[in-house]
């Protein structure tokens, strides 16, 4: 086995995804702990040059029309030779939708460990995991197999995993894959027609906490007084009480605002991994320990229904009206 840190290198629509950034930070600090290199593996079709920007010491390329587009079999395939070829002391996959999909069947059929929820590599060198929805934290160290990691966003910013351009390129021969069971047929955007809350610089995200549909209206209010665009966790789109489009998270869209105004959301790693591009996050929970607090720039612990209606009436005043 080498003691190469390997990074699944996770792209859509000619982009990488901000979780290969986080990624390939966390590699590099457990490398050093290690004393090995920091391999990025970029499968696609025509994607080189998305290595360029990646803060790596070389990068696996492995070009094949079937793997342009992720699909699970094609990818694992390939991600399973490149393992047998050089035996890497660790893998970091995302714990997002293809992450989670690729580590946990590579894991089963290699017999090899995973830790999951990994948020950051601690100062001695151990994967420190962030589960239980935020409540608690684990150190877990590489066993003496392979070990799969799967990484949340949260202890590293996009731009400590940018730099580049590696100094190495490996063209890798991707294994035959003309059995494939499944094929991807076409790539289908979501819905454009409502707002585009990733472009959006202020936004105003509901939870649970807001309890009801007639509350969103005082939010809502509060998003048109900050010049804002409301958006929401999960169970307020999960209820029909916001639009799709405004879901943010793992299952919705990424956002970088300039102020994130977060208000009764618990702050689910589902959730946060949505968040971590925000300029300046401001929570609101009335519960201490919700994990939001722990990303929030600056948190409010109070009844957010005690605070809209003076925080309107302070806002309206500042605006001189
Ligand atoms: C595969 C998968 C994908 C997912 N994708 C997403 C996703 O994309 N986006 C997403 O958001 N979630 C997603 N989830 C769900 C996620 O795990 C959480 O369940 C969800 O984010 C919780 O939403 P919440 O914080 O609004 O609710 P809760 O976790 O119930 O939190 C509500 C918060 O409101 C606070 N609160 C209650 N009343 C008040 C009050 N009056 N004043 C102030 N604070 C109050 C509480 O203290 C609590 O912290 C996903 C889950 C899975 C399994």
């Amino acid at each position: 086995m080498t003691q190469d840190i390997y990074v699944v290198i996770e792209h859509i629509q000619g982009k990488v995804s901000d979780i290969s950034y986080i990624m390939t930070a966390a590699a590099k600090d457990l490398a050093q702990h290690e004393g090995g290199e920091v391999v990025g593996i970029l499968l696609g079709s025509n994607v080189s040059h998305l290595k360029d920007n990646l803060a790596l010491d070389r990068v696996i390329l492995g070009e094949h029309p079937d793997l342009k587009d992720f699909s699970s079999d094609a990818w694992k395939r390939t991600l399973l030779a490149v393992f047998a070829e050089y035996s890497p002391r660790a893998v970091f996959f995302g714990n997002t939708t293809i992450g989670s999909d690729l580590s946990s069947s590579i894991a089963a059929h290699q017999d090899c460990p995973i830790i999951n929820h990994c948020i950051k590599i601690s100062d001695q060198g151990l994967v420190t995991s962030q589960i239980c929805g935020g409540k608690i934290m684990t150190d877990s160290q590489l066993s003496e197999k392979t070990t799969l990691i799967s990484m949340i966003p949260g202890g590293y910013k996009p731009e400590e995993g940018q730099g580049g351009p590696p100094r190495d390129v490996v063209e890798f021969p991707v294994p035959d894959l003309s059995d494939l069971k499944v094929k991807v047929a076409q790539y289908i955007e979501p819905d454009t027609s409502d707002v585009d809350i990733s472009q959006e610089k202020v936004l105003v995200a509901v939870g649970r906490g807001i309890q009801t549909e007639d509350n969103i209206e005082l939010a809502q209010e509060l998003a048109d007084l900050l010049g804002g665009t409301l958006c929401a966790s999960r169970p307020v789109i999960d209820q029909g009480w916001l639009p799709t489009s405004r879901l943010v998270g793992k299952s919705g869209k990424s956002v970088k605002p300039d102020l994130y105004l977060s208000l009764g959301i618990s702050g689910a790693t589902e959730h946060l991994e949505g968040i971590t591009g925000s300029k300046t996050i401001v929570a609101v929970n009335s519960d201490p320990d919700a994990p939001i607090f722990d990303v929030a720039k600056y948190g409010i612990e109070v009844d957010l229904f005690d605070l809209i209606d003076p925080l309107l009436e302070k806002i309206e005043a500042a605006k001189g009206g």
